[in-house]
């Protein structure tokens, strides 16, 4: 996080200039850092009471959605996959890590589970549905670096 990378820098700073302000008797420089922090002070208070009532909303949506899906399940009813967590390209599925990169092995388009290679100048295919990818094993780097331009 940002903001906490620049806090700790600008707190690392605080005392070699405050104790280079008292050295100095600099009662100036010393009532401009109290103000500086004062103001930090009040600006994290606020963030903080942001942050909690986010939280809060945040903490009664899941709820709301725990309980959604637990009718469903009692219902018999299909739980709606994460939406975009695999991409499909050239017959196979790339899952997007959440850094956005994607894994480096591809899935079966129909099962989801890793596709296994073979040989370099084969396909890959899946171990339990036998279903394969339009590509080449050999040119999954080459896929890898379009799915990241994507
Ligand atoms: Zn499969």
């Amino acid at each position: 996080m940002d903001f906490l990378k620049d806090l700790q820098i600008r707190l690392a700073k605080l005392p070699a200039a405050g104790r280079s302000a008292l050295e100095a008797g600099d009662r100036q420089t010393l009532q401009q850092l109290a103000n500086n922090l004062d103001a930090e002070l009040a600006r994290l208070r606020d963030e903080r009471r942001h942050v909690m009532a986010e939280n809060l909303e945040l903490a009664a949506r899941v709820k709301v959605l725990e309980q959604e899906v637990a009718r469903m399940k009692a219902a018999g009813m299909a739980i709606p996959e994460a939406p975009a967590e695999f991409v499909e390209h050239q017959g196979a599925l790339f899952k997007r890590e959440a850094s956005g990169r994607f894994h480096d092995r591809p899935h079966c388009r129909n099962c989801r589970r890793p596709m296994r290679m073979i040989a370099a100048d084969l396909p890959f295919t899946c171990g339990t549905c036998r279903v394969s990818s339009f590509f080449k094993a050999s040119e999954l780097n080459d896929i890898l670096v379009f799915l990241r331009r994507s």
